[in-house]
């Protein structure tokens, strides 16, 4: 067995391991396969789009393999693709046992603190020579009798570093390392939504929510110049940017919809107390017509229960009454705002969403709690919302963010 001096510098991480168990793992055989393979290409789109170059990528149940050069950048990226539960940079090898301790040995010099304290885990797929538990063995031996002056002890409960072993068919990989991945589902395996974005902290996680489980999205602003300044749409912008970083590979498309003189009708003709209400089912109208444009699924708003007087779950009663065709999905209706914005935090929208912008100027004095429907329904009666749907959805425009 070849063993240098100095060979420490050898260690080569030169591959990703990617895990992709929890939830996909308890699919039925087709639709697993079908997630991998859109979690495969979704990973593809990640690399390229980083520029980082791969020699190989290879798909096998349960894992992705990749090899590339600058793997530690690698998986740093690919932590961040929806169904990915962990990754970690490694260093391939053959699956030929002398190998792996050689690497094992390698690697453990480079990770382990003097005095430290490790255990090997192995994980095998495969016809091999070998138990996972002889890898076990013999590599722990080797890491010991190898690295004696460095007084390292095996701790199997709790270690300070693992090195972990996984030999797959006639590859094997060595690490010390596993970072987490994002989970959920890979995007694009379910159908798209539109997500109504505001530019403020809620709707941004409530996109990235639905975007975990495994929607693109098509997010929807709505200008209300002059009730509001330039600064609002540029912050929204930039949060569809951000969100977009968590799906390459997708369309960067976000909706600008003129909704300010729609509101400045409310403002005029109904009654104050009922603005935001009106406003709101205006909004979730022609989002309406724009998932049937977008051929979504759905629409999607950051409201969570109590959180504003247009939130109030009567409140939401009535405005959920102004669509038929479409579900309103609030993915944050039981979040309290210290758990929306550690998420904000974690996703990377909350240092844009708290930027200075300016309010609406059209939210009254009291706006009203509890709306009665009735009433709602007569003051719009009294407006032709149809012609200002119609209108909205034809001056509508659609920007790209990003490349
Ligand atoms: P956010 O933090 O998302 O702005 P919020 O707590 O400020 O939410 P509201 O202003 O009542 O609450 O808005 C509730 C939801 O309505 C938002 O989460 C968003 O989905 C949608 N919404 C509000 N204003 C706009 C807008 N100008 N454009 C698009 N969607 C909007
Ligand atoms: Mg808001």
């Amino acid at each position: 067995m070849r063993f240098a001096v100095g060979w420490s510098k050898l260690v080569k991480v030169d591959s990703v391991v990617l895990r992709f168990g929890g939830e996909i793992g308890i699919k039925s055989e087709w639709t697993r396969r079908t997630y991998e393979r859109l979690l495969l290409r979704n990973i593809k789109k990640v690399l390229e789009y980083y520029s980082i170059s791969i020699d190989r990528i290879v798909h096998k149940r349960g894992r992705i393999y990749v090899k590339a050069k600058h793997a530690h950048e690698a998986a740093a990226k690919l932590t961040q693709v929806f169904g990915v539960s962990s990754v970690s940079p490694a260093v391939e090898t053959t699956s030929d046992m002398n190998e792996i301790v050689e690497r094992a040995c390698e690697l453990a010099d480079e990770t382990l603190k003097n005095g430290g304290s490790f255990a090997v885990r192995c994980h095998r797929v495969g016809e091999h020579p070998y138990s996972s538990m002889d890898v076990c063995k013999e590599a722990g031996t080797q890491i010991l009798t190898r690295l004696k002056k460095r007084g390292l002890k095996v701790d199997l409960r709790n270690p300070q570093v693992t090195v972990g072993v996984e030999v797959r068919d006639e590859h094997a990989y060595i690490f010390t390392e596993s970072l987490q991945g994002t989970g959920g589902f890979p995007l694009g395996s379910q159908p798209r939504v539109v997500c109504l974005l505001s530019g403020g902290i809620d709707s941004a996680v409530a996109c990235w929510l639905v975007m975990k489980r495994g929607c693109s999205i098509s997010p929807v602003y709505f200008d209300i110049t002059p009730f509001t300044n330039r600064a609002a749409t540029a912050k929204a912008l930039d949060i569809a940017k951000r969100l977009f970083e968590w799906s390459i590979g997708f369309p960067r498309r976000v909706l600008l919809v003129p909704h300010g003189k729609n509101l400045e009708t409310f403002v005029k003709k109904s009654p104050r107390k009922l603005t935001c209400v009106l406003c709101k089912r205006m909004m979730y109208r022609i989002a309406e017509r724009l998932a049937e444009m977008e051929k979504a699924e759905g629409i999607v708003t950051g409201e969570s229960i109590g959180q504003h007087a247009s939130q109030t779950l009567h409140n939401l009663r009535v405005l959920n009454q102004a669509v038929a065709k479409y579900p309103v999905h609030r993915p944050l209706l039981g979040f309290n705002k210290l758990e929306i914005v550690e998420l904000a935090k974690k996703i990377g929208t909350f240092n844009i969403s708290t930027r200075t912008a300016e309010g609406c100027s059209a939210v009254p004095r009291s706006p009203a709690t509890k709306a009665r429907l009735q009433l709602v329904m007569k003051a719009e009666q009294e407006l032709d919302i149809s012609e200002m749907i119609q209108e909205s959805v034809r001056e509508t425009k659609t920007v790209t963010v990003g490349t």
